[in-house]
């Protein structure tokens, strides 16, 4: 069960990728919904880039080298494996019409500016997660290799609080998932903003490897310094690499194949999880860096080459036309399809003008990160990665399950059916406790704040920094013209000024980690034995046990916090086991490849959804917002609250015919500009 079909491609011991010539089995997750969910006007988060995306996917031909589902969407029963129930109870009900009637719970779980209440939230929430856990799902039963939902990647959203545009942390709950089957699982991020809300998840454990490369500096959310390394049994399974505006793509190759190589290496994972944001490429309405569309696909080539189980997600990005062809290029990369720098036609082309290419360029922006600053950093996260080889995940021990001997999933699920069955008032089954694989003691939420200062952990950010407060002025202009402006203001700090700063912790970490040598030899005996202690307890005492171990090392000053938690079997997980197993689709369920034409396998699914009579509603003219974008989004927005066959009939206008929407383009009068 945990060796995996694809095969580890890390053969040479240096950490170089080998391209691998074997085609990738991808699960493509896509709900026609999304695109109709919109935050309120002029907000930046445009789930609609989504749609365009899919939509270019479509039209170039790339879904027939992949399997589209329409993940089911999460349940609250799903989203509070992570996330408190409370919180979710509150996305749930809250809506514009009654959000009056919520404002304590507003300021309380950070609902508001950033992360506005809009009509269908937590339908928009579901789909997101829903794709990231199927696509889990899937990988864990190694129905694919690559398993991608551009609809995720909602890195920001904490246990009980909203942040930076996420509500519900679907990475974490795919992770989570991951997990299950999986001893240890890397989480890469390269959106342009720290990976804070999945970093803090698992700062304590080193089940999970997070590295999150980002503006740092006066940016949104503040945390991810490079001495963020995590604490107790996560230490140095938390890697952040600092940037500074207006990294380009030799720059930020020259790092993230080093790095990535040393984790591979070094932390050896199961699976990887590979957030996608978009906002760190060159031109981005909220970004500051100056990647290429190609620089910025170079990551997930380079992921790709390890050719370990992995899942794509989306996050970020604010440009939508430039988010698009990126996340579609990326996918056509996935699946080895040509796609020519000449755009199909599609039914949203004028986006695209004047170029209509399949390309974002970097811009003449000046790159703050010198060579000598990113060598620097470079060096101190493989110093630290080093400190990962042969620690205690490695000595784990395989996963119960693998014991129940050579069973088809077909022969699995029905035994957890039945264990289901036999055990309905039980939280937790005893075959449901042997199938996990984690430990209660790892997966830390926002709440661990004083035993990270008790350990000695330095962040910086406030929880509740917003995203305005550092957004660049509307950089809306076409890709490779516009050069973002840094949007400081007043407080631009000198970069060579903040360089040295850094460098100095990098030192500083370099002569702490020397220091400590000695001591973490000692210590990693002692993990040694913890972990494989960890990993064997199948009982609730045997958890307690390794908690109070971490909560001995850390000296942590909430302990009686901690420990309540850890006597508590994690809420819901019981029905989990089986939610899952019944999301995961048949191959029947596999949309065909059409022969004729793109539209098809969309229509596929809506068939299977919905009996309703097609509407045919002719669409409507793109209306720009303030900020120069097409708000397309928000006329069938408008719709949705009205009838609630909306996005049926959106789906109709969008699977009218190429010819039709030929025409509607050449009748537009106003192509946008921006
Ligand atoms: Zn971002």
């Amino acid at each position: 069960m945990a060796s995996h079909a694809a095969p580890v491609d890390l053969a040479n011991g240096n950490g170089i990728a080998l391209g691998s010539a074997s085609p990738k089995k991808v699960a493509y997750f896509y709900d026609s919904d999304i695109g109709n969910f919109a935050y309120v006007a002029g907000h930046p988060m445009k789930p609609h880039r989504i749609r365009l995306a899919h939509s270019l996917i479509m039209n170039y031909g790339v879904y027939k080298k992949m399997e589209i589902y329409r993940a089911k969407p999460a349940t609250r029963l799903e989203m509070t494996q992570f996330h408190t129930d409370e919180y979710i109870d509150f996305l749930q009900k809250v809506s514009p019409e009654n959000m009056d009637n919520f404002q304590r719970e507003q300021t309380k779980f950070n609902v508001g500016d950033d992360c506005p209440v809009f009509d269908g939230l937590f339908e928009f929430c579901g789909i997101s997660a829903g794709g990231s856990m199927e696509g889990a799902a899937r990988l864990n039963r190694q129905k694919c290799d690559m398993a991608v939902n551009w609809a995720g990647g909602l890195h920001h959203a904490k246990k009980s609080e909203a942040s930076g545009f996420c509500y519900v942390n679907d990475i974490v709950l795919g992770i989570l998932e991951l997990l299950r089957f999986n001893k240890r699982v890397l989480y890469i991020d390269i959106d342009v903003h720290h990976g804070d809300g999945v970093e803090e998840a698992f700062y304590t454990t080193d089940r999970v490897m997070t590295v999150s490369f980002h503006k740092y500096g006066e940016y949104f959310p503040g945390t991810g310094e490079l001495r963020d390394i995590g604490i107790g049994t996560g230490k140095y399974y938390a890697v952040n690499f600092p940037l500074r505006d207006g990294i380009d793509d030799s720059s930020y190759k020259s790092v993230f194949e080093p790095v990535i190589s040393s984790v591979m290496e070094f932390y050896n994972p199961d699976a990887v999880v590979l957030q996608c944001g978009g906002d760190s490429l060159s031109g981005d309405r909220l970004g500051c860096f100056n990647l290429s569309m190609e620089g910025h696909a170079n990551c997930v080539k380079f992921v790709k080459s390890f050719n370990r189980p992995t899942l794509v997600v989306g996050g970020g990005g604010y440009t939508m036309r430039n988010v698009a062809r990126t996340w579609a290029f990326e996918t056509g990369l996935l699946v080895d399809a040509h796609m020519d720098r000449t755009l199909p036609f599609n039914e949203y082309y004028e986006y695209y003008g004047p170029d209509y290419e399949l390309d974002v360029r970097a811009s003449n922006m000046e790159n703050a990160n010198s060579p000598e600053y990113l060598e620097k950093i470079k060096n101190q996260l493989i110093e630290n990665l080093r400190r990962t080889a042969h620690v205690p995940s490695v000595q784990m021990q395989d996963v119960p399950r693998q014991s129940l001997g050579a069973m088809t999933d077909e022969d699995d699920a029905e035994l957890d059916d039945l264990d289901e069955d036999e055990n309905k008032d039980v939280r937790m089954t005893q075959r449901q406790w042997e199938q996990r694989i984690e430990r209660d003691d790892e997966y830390e939420a926002s709440d661990n704040e004083e035993l990270e200062k008790v350990n000695g952990v330095h962040r910086n950010g406030t929880s509740r920094r917003t995203f305005q407060d550092y957004r660049n002025s509307d950089v809306e202009g076409d890709s490779g013209i516009a050069t973002p402006t840094n949007g400081m203001g007043e407080t631009v700090i000198n970069s060579k000024e903040t360089d040295e700063i850094v460098m100095k912790d990098a030192e500083d970490i370099a002569q702490d980690a020397a220091a400590e040598t000695n001591e973490a030899d000692t210590d990693s005996k002692a993990d040694e034995k913890k972990s494989s202690e960890g990993i064997e307890a199948a009982s609730i005492a045997e958890q307690e046990e390794s908690l109070a171990e971490v909560q001995d090392a850390s000296k942590s000053a909430k302990e009686s916090e901690e420990s309540e938690k850890a006597t508590t079997p994690p809420q819901d997980s019981a029905k989990k086991q089986d939610l899952v197993l019944k999301n995961g689709k048949d191959d029947d369920e596999i949309m065909q490849d059409a022969e004729d034409g793109p539209k098809q396998p969309e229509q596929e699914v809506e068939k299977k959804r919905s009996t309703e009579p097609e509407a045919i509603k002719s669409p409507e003219e793109p209306k720009k917002d303030k900020d120069g974008d097409v708000e397309m989004d928000e006329t069938s927005t408008g719709q949705k609250q009205n009838d609630g066959k909306t996005s049926k009939t959106e789906e109709a206008a969008e699977a009218a015919s190429s010819t039709e929407t030929t025409e509607q383009a050449k009748d537009k009068d106003t192509t946008p500009s921006s």
